[in-house]
């Protein structure tokens, strides 16, 4: 049986361009730079923020995604709660003393959460992958959630006491309760030490509910995958695309060294109409400062942008940090 194309000795690669992730003397010249020029500035205008609606929540009554913060989202569809690169820990760091500093709470406490039935990690980035936060939500209450990773991270996980693991590769999916989960390409990498890189996959997922279809694209530079992805599930689309998509809008300064594995607002709007999603939402933005542009200058890019082109806002929208949008229910008529 031939390999497929991602996949290479030891580890995994993208599938458009040729993707290296950057030297250390580029991190060296973008940090240097970087405080050379005193970048990141700092907000001009407090992130927004609200208290969670918990009672709305905890009933799960219909299609919703909540932002609890980064990449962080509480998706309710198909009866099922479902949490993306679940992260309340206090830095995106391997340390408990240093790296990215969490700028606002999480919007909803991992104490306040609903029974989660799956959490979806996207990659191995500090960002993403907290472990703190996954060993919190293994021993809930009312037993572990499913995780659902990409392949190479089971075996992590298990070393690290939390058992119920699916691992999936690109175009695989896990059903549960009714509900498909399936791992998607994105052109992106992982590492969490130095000797590590591209050893375990990355990707994003789509996600089929009777009620919603979801897309989560985790962190990606701008490439073909999202025009393959629209075509893979076109069948399943007949009735239009995904109901709602959590793209990144934020970490895309300075673009010399991210935009081979960051999407800027504008490439994300693309996406956005690469998979002709019904609607989208803007994550990955005002919560941890990892890049050189103002943790909130995302939105405001998004609002310019989505002027420029004529879309609606509700059709590609931010939240504040806490707050649920209900999603019209999917074959409901
Ligand atoms: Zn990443
Ligand atoms: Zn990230």
């Amino acid at each position: 049986m031939s390999r497929p194309p991602h996949h290479r000795d030891g580890g995994f690669q993208n599938n458009h361009g040729d993707f290296e992730p950057k030297s250390l003397a580029d991190v060296l010249r973008w940090r240097w730079t970087a405080s050379r020029l005193g970048l990141p500035k700092r907000p001009s205008a407090p992130i927004p923020t609200q208290p969670a609606d918990l009672a709305f929540i905890r009933s799960n009554r219909a299609p919703a995604v909540t932002w609890i913060g980064h990449a962080t989202v509480l998706a309710q569809l198909g009866g099922l709660n479902l949490l993306t690169d679940p992260i309340f820990s206090e830095r995106a760091s391997p340390f408990s003393f240093a790296g990215p500093k969490r700028e606002q709470p999480p919007g909803v406490a991992l104490a306040e959460l609903p029974h989660i039935d799956a959490v979806l990690v996207s990659h191995n980035h500090y960002d993403h992958l907290d472990l703190a936060s996954c060993r919190t939500l293994a021993a809930q209450a009312s037993g572990s959630p499913l995780f659902v990773v990409p392949l190479g991270l089971k075996s992590w996980f298990e070393a690290r006491g939390i058992a119920r693991v699916v691992e999936l590769d690109w175009w695989q999916s896990q059903t549960l309760a009714g509900v498909e989960i399936a791992l998607v390409p994105a052109q992106h990498w992982s590492a969490r030490g130095l000797n590590d890189r591209m050893k375990t996959l990355w990707g994003g997922f789509a996600v089929f509910a009777p009620d919603c279809q979801l897309f989560f694209a985790g962190d990606t530079g701008y490439s073909r995958d999202f025009a393959d992805i629209r075509e893979r599930f076109a069948d399943r689309q007949t009735d239009g695309g995904f109901d709602i998509a959590l793209i990144p809008i934020g970490a895309y300064e300075p673009r010399w060294f991210m935009q081979s594995q960051h999407i800027n607002v504008e490439e994300a709007l693309k996406i956005h109409a690469d998979l002709g999603a019904k609607a989208s939402l803007g994550v990955h933005w005002g919560t941890f400062e990892l890049t050189d542009e103002a943790l909130d200058e995302p939105p405001r890019q998004l609002a310019r942008q989505r002027a420029e082109i004529g879309l609606a806002e509700e059709a590609f929208f931010t939240l504040a940090i806490g707050e649920t949008r209900c999603l019209p229910p999917r074959n409901s008529s």
